[in-house]
This record gives structure tokens, C-alpha cells and sequence, in this order.
């Protein structure tokens, strides 16, 4: 089996009956390309996944991880029937998540519409008023022109009040018209910054999401190709994390991944730290400032406050403990090349009995704790 398909088939949780095998890939029946591949898109979209109406995120991840399981088991009756719930989930959820998203954009149409509108009503009101000021001023010119001393002072003077008063009006209507400009526009900023802030959010723990995480990668190897200061990246999977949800249920499991991200907020807390949540129960920790040696120290801290905590549901004590990547950030490195590693490295500690870490190496594993 090819070495991408050894690492999808080893992240599913299915016993292949073989126990004198070391990993679910050495016991796994073949598995071909096709198959493999439709796999391999059911991961991507996995990690990906996104909190759309009527789908929440837990859902879809389990339904998934149902049809990957389906796709690698060899019965060919079964597969075509799951192969057809599989194209009738994707296509139902797929035009779900298209209303999902057409949705948010019109609700951004609207909010800039609303204001627009708004403008638009004032220019009118000052439009009239302008038309007022005109007309004002023909019967002005009407009274020059009749050649009667008497008419012109009293047009001029009604004039002269009407231009007072107009132009006192419209300094109201002026101070007015910009006070619920600035309090539109306030209210525009709050909900875009509102809107941005839910788009690089992830749902359930409040950490970024992996879209922001995309973006931050991007910005921090930028600054680093400026300053070449070191940094390192973390990356971090909770350990049989099916377990604990299988053992105390999906809401002690999202609590857990809450609490999780707590701790992490506490060991990395210097604001130029930056944690997100890359997919299940996997978490990945930026170290801007931070060669090998502090990243280890840093991480120790955090493995350490994650082994201290435990909750108690029941009368049940529960705990928790994580596997580590740590890869400091290399010459020139990219920042697939750059996760790769830290990827690597997280593996590592996943096959060499977990609740550890593992520091990558340029390409080879360094060293293990
Ligand atoms: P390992 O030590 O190898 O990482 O094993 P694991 O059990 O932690 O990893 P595995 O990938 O087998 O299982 C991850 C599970 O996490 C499967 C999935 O249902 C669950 N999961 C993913 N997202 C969520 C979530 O948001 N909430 C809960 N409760 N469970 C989730
Ligand atoms: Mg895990
Ligand atoms: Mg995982």
C-alpha cells in the first residue's frame, strides 16, 4: 500500500480483526487507488469542514468517518449501497452549504444596502431643500427686474430670512445627517468585524479555525523572512480521543476539546502566541520569538497542566493526555513543507506510545521524550 493510503487508513478506527499487526494499515485488506482516493477526499473535506444550518459540524464529521469506514471494508454489495448514501449525503449537504453561504453573502449585501439606502434618502432632503433655495432666489431676481424699490427690500428681506433659516436648518440637518453616518457606519464596522471574526472562529472552542490558520501561516513566515527571528510550530492530537467520546458521550468529548484549548490558552499566552484548531481533535500552536529549546519548555508546561487535569462527570474521573509535534522553522522553508514536518513529528509520538512529543527534523525525526 502506497504511504498516503498507509496514513488514511491508519487514522480510521476500524479493527481489522488481525491483532499481531502493528498498525490498522498492516492489517487492512488492499485497498485501491480509486477507493483510496474517494478517501482521501472524505479526509480533506473533514478537516475543512465548516458550521453550516442543520449540519452542525460533530454530525457531518461522524457521518463522514461512517462512509470512510464503509469505503474501505472489501464487501462489494455493501460499498455500492454505501457509495450511494455517500453521493446522496454529499449532494444534499453540498446545496446546503451553497444557501449557507449565498446566505451569509446576502447578509452582507443587505447591511451595505441598508446603508446606502440611508444616503441616498439624505441627498433627496437635501435635494428639496436645494429646490426651495432656487425658487427663493428667481423671485428675487423677478423683484430686480420690476424696478420697485418697495418689492426689492421686501423680497431681499424675505430672501436674506429664508437663506438664514435655510442655511441654520441645514447646518441642523447637517450635524444630524453626520451623527447617523457615524452611527451607521459603526454599526456596519461592528458587523463585518462581527462577521469576519465568526468566519476564522472555530464554532465549538472559540480557538481560530483552519482557515485562519492558513492566513496566519502565510503572515508569520513573511515576518520571519524579514527578521529571520526564530519560530516554531506545534502541532497536537488528544489521544484516543474516540474513546472518550465513545465512553462518556459527544458532549463530555466537546467539553473536553474545550477544556483543551483553555489549557493551551494558558501555556501559550503571550499575545503573539497563536492557537487553532486544525481539525477534530488536532490543534495547531504558532511560537513566533521561540527556538527549539524554549518551544520544548513551553510545550513540558503544557503537557504537564494537561496531565493535571481531570474532570469528574459521575462521580467519573476523566482525563486526557495529547501527543506533540515541535518543529522549529527551517531556512526558506514553505508552510506545507513547514506543517509536514511538525506533521511528521506528531506521528512519531502518535507510534511511539503517545502522551509525548517529538521535535522534527530537517526531514528525519530528531529526537523523542
Ligand atoms: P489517536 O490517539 O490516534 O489520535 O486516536 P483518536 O481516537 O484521538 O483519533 P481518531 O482520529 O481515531 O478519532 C478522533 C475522533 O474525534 C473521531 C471523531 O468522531 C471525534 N471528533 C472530531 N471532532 C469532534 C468534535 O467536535 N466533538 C467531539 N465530541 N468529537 C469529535
Ligand atoms: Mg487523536
Ligand atoms: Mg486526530
Amino acid at each position: 500500500m502506497k504511504q498516503w493510503m498507509k496514513k488514511l487508513v491508519d487514522q480510521l478506527d476500524v479493527d481489522w480483526g488481525n491483532s499481531a499487526s502493528k498498525t490498522a494499515s498492516d492489517a487492512a485488506p488492499q485497498l485501491s487507488e480509486d477507493r483510496a482516493t474517494l478517501l482521501y477526499i472524505i479526509d480533506t473535506y473533514n478537516k475543512h469542514l465548516f458550521e453550516v444550518q442543520n449540519h452542525s459540524v460533530r454530525k457531518v464529521r461522524d457521518k463522514l468517518d461512517a462512509f470512510a469506514k464503509d469505503l474501505v471494508r472489501p464487501d462489494s454489495e455493501e460499498i455500492e449501497k454505501a457509495l450511494f448514501r455517500f453521493r446522496q449525503f454529499f449532494s444534499s449537504y453540498r446545496i446546503d452549504e451553497y444557501s449557507y453561504v449565498q446566505n451569509t453573502f446576502d447578509d452582507f449585501k443587505r447591511i451595505i444596502w441598508e446603508f446606502a439606502d440611508h444616503l441616498n434618502e439624505e441627498a433627496q432632503v437635501e435635494e428639496s431643500a436645494m429646490a426651495d433655495m432656487s425658487q427663493s432666489l428667481e423671485e428675487l431676481r423677478e423683484a430686480v427686474d420690476s424696478n420697485s424699490i418697495e418689492d426689492l427690500r421686501a423680497k431681499s428681506r424675505q430672501f436674506i430670512n429664508f437663506y438664514l433659516e435655510n442655511q441654520t436648518k441645514n447646518n441642523e440637518r447637517r450635524s444630524k445627517r453626520m451623527d447617523s453616518i457615524k452611527k451607521n457606519l459603526t454599526t456596519v464596522k461592528k458587523q463585518l468585524m462581527e462577521a469576519n471574526q465568526t468566519m476564522r472562529r472555530d464554532h465549538l472552542t472559540g480557538a481560530h479555525n483552519r482557515k485562519s490558520y492558513d492566513e496566519q501561516i502565510k503572515r508569520y513566515l513573511q515576518l520571519h523572512d524579514l527578521d529571520k527571528d526564530p519560530i516554531t510550530l506545534v502541532l497536537l492530537d488528544i489521544d484516543f480521543f474516540k474513546k472518550i467520546n465513545d465512553a462518556y458521550g459527544h458532549d463530555i468529548g466537546d467539553f473536553v476539546l474545550k477544556e483543551c484549548v483553555r489549557i493551551l490558552e494558558e501555556s501559550f499566552a503571550r499575545k503573539e502566541d497563536f492557537i487553532a484548531r486544525l481539525g477534530g481533535e488536532e490543534f495547531g500552536v504558532i511560537l513566533p520569538g521561540c527556538d527549539e529549546a524554549s518551544a520544548i519548555k513551553m510545550v513540558e508546561h503544557c503537557m504537564a497542566a494537561i496531565r493535571k487535569e481531570v474532570f469528574v462527570q459521575d462521580k467519573i474521573e476523566i482525563r486526557f493526555t495529547a501527543s506533540f509535534g515541535i518543529a522549529p522553522i527551517q531556512p526558506g522553508e514553505s508552510a506545507d513543507s513547514w506543517y509536514k514536518r511538525a506533521d511528521a513529528a506528531l506521528y512519531q509520538s502518535k507510534q511511539t506510545g503517545r502522551n509525548k512529543y517529538t521535535v522534527a527534523g530537517p526531514t528525519p525525526i530528531k529526537k523523542v521524550a
